[in-house]
């Protein structure tokens, strides 16, 4: 596949590729071009090109082509959903609701379009002023592997419909789905530069996106410490940054919940996409009273899941997207069970099946017992291991759970107006779940707090973080 830079389809400036591999069979997807530096310069000087003709369209125009792609895409889900399974490693169906995902997002800042619009005052003596939003020219996007095109959906949808053009860098395990979409953006009618992907190391294609003076904004998802990394690198010029960073999120499920929806919340919230999810449920608190019957219901839910390849029928869990993160999780467990914290009652290991041996499979795992200061819980886990602790009541487990140093999401379990009310008020997180978590709609602002990030993402206010202010004060 090639990346699209100034509305051409084109290699690396070195000509060199790299392979995506299926992480469930290890076959090779596709390769991409290793892009470096020069390829980012192309990628700017095209969106730099670009920026004045995007800025001056009407909101609304600029909106509408993201409409007619969003009706495209949906047009080929079946095609897309497949190319993320094949390189990221979900099932088909999370796939095709990612996709579909995408499009709702891109719909959603259509809408949204044709209502931009600043401010106006009469303020009598000081004359008449007018707040402008303004864009704030080309922006740099940098995204991960876990879920590529929802997380491209959040940049793009808001950046480009405020008239600002792009540079986008996809994860290197799973860039093909975004240069897929971004092809379909330009076929849609996307004018040449708007957005410009290039594929390639973060070390180089991302860090030259944090630093290149020309790009005026940083959006960012990704791990704390490469977040922190990209701070450093924009600081210099001044950038303007939205960092999604990393979460450990908290699940509390108090006395009086219904048991079989905490059940099944904890299961999705845990296990969709392999654990790979920043707002994953990462820590669960359960109260003492409701342990017993919520963690042997937890345990055969958990078992029953089926795991393989995610384009297989029933597979209800695919492998880790890459390597290093298997190896990341499994090592996290490996500590545990050295420092007995905590008992693995399901899974806690590779599975052996022949189907598994060349994916990055691990088994859903549950620990139960968990120490509140075990490794499970002062670790992000960004893999399918769910740690389960009891707590005696609200006051330990609203502290335990906002005892992180992420604050991201966070959900409570329970029928009770007044845990509601203290849960939702207490918890440290930018979005907080009532007997749900983990779903995003478009329409609601998304961030953290704490070291999970700068910044919100999604609803209205989003366009507001891509555009800027100009004040114009005008006596007659
Ligand atoms: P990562 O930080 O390793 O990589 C993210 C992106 O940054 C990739 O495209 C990578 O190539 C690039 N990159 C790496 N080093 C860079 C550098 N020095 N300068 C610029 N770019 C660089 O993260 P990952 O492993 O791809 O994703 C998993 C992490 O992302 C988890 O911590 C997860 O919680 C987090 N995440 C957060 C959100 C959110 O919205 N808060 C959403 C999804 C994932």
């Amino acid at each position: 596949m090639k990346m699209l830079i100034g509305g051409e389809l084109r290699d690396s400036v070195s000509g060199r590729t790299f392979p995506v591999h299926n992480p469930a069979t290890g076959d090779m997807v596709d390769e991409a071009p290793l892009g470096g530096e020069d390829d980012v310069l192309s990628a700017i000087e095209a969106a730099g090109e670009a920026f004045s003709d995007w800025a001056a369209k009407s909101p609304r125009n600029r909106g509408k082509i993201l409409f007619f792609a969003a009706e495209e895409i949906r047009r080929r889900n079946t095609d897309l959903a497949a190319l993320l399974t094949a390189e990221q490693g979900k099932p088909i169906r999370e796939a095709v609701d990612e996709i579909n995902g995408f499009a709702n997002i891109l719909e959603y800042y259509h809408g949204l379009s044709a209502v931009i619009r600043g401010e106006s005052e009469n303020l009598r003596g000081y004359g008449h002023v007018t707040v402008q939003r303004r864009p704030l020219g080309i922006c740099g996007a940098i995204i991960p592997w876990n879920m590529p095109a929802i997380i491209m959906g959040w940049k793009i949808g808001a950046a480009l419909t405020a008239g600002n053009t792009m540079v986008l860098k996809p994860a290197r395990t799973a860039p093909l789905t975004c240069m897929k979409l971004a092809e379909i953006l330009s076929e849609a009618g996307l004018p040449p530069g708007v957005l410009n992907v290039v594929t390639g190391p973060g070390e180089t294609v991302g860090r030259e996106i944090a630093r290149n003076p020309e790009i005026r904004k940083v959006t960012f998802t990704g791990e704390a410490g490469t977040g922190k990394q990209v701070a450093l690198d924009a600081a210099p010029a001044m950038k303007r940054l939205t960092l999604e960073l990393g979460g450990s999120d908290p699940m509390i499920v108090a006395d009086d919940a219904d048991i079989g929806a905490a059940v099944e919340g904890a299961v999705r919230g845990r296990f969709y996409n392999c654990g790979q999810v920043c707002t994953a449920v990462k820590r669960l608190y359960v109260f003492d009273s409701v342990a017993d019957e919520f963690v042997r219901r937890l345990k055969a839910r958990v078992e029953e899941i089926v795991v393989g390849n995610g384009m297989d029928r029933g597979v209800g869990m695919g492998p880790l997207n890459n390597r290093e993160g298997l190896e990341r999780v499994a090592g996290i467990v490996d500590t545990a069970r050295e420092r007995d914290e905590g008992e693995i009652i399901a899974g806690g290991r590779v599975p052996v099946g022949e189907e598994h041996r060349h994916g990055h499979f691990f088994l859903p795992t549950l620990v139960a017992g968990v120490p509140y200061d075990s490794v499970f819980f002062s670790e992000e886990i960004f893999g399918p291991v769910l740690p389960v602790a009891t707590v005696p009541g609200l006051d330990e487990a609203l502290e335990l759970a906002n005892n992180s140093r992420y604050g991201l999401g966070a959900s409570v379990w329970t029928r009770d107006a007044g845990v509601i009310a203290r849960a939702t008020e207490e918890l440290e997180a930018g979005i907080v779940w009532v007997n749900q978590h983990l779903k995003i709609p478009p329409e609601v602002p998304f961030g953290g707090t704490k070291a999970s990030g700068i910044g919100r993402e999604n609803g209205s206010r989003a366009l507001d973080a891509y555009t800027e202010e100009k004040s114009v004060l005008v006596r007659l």
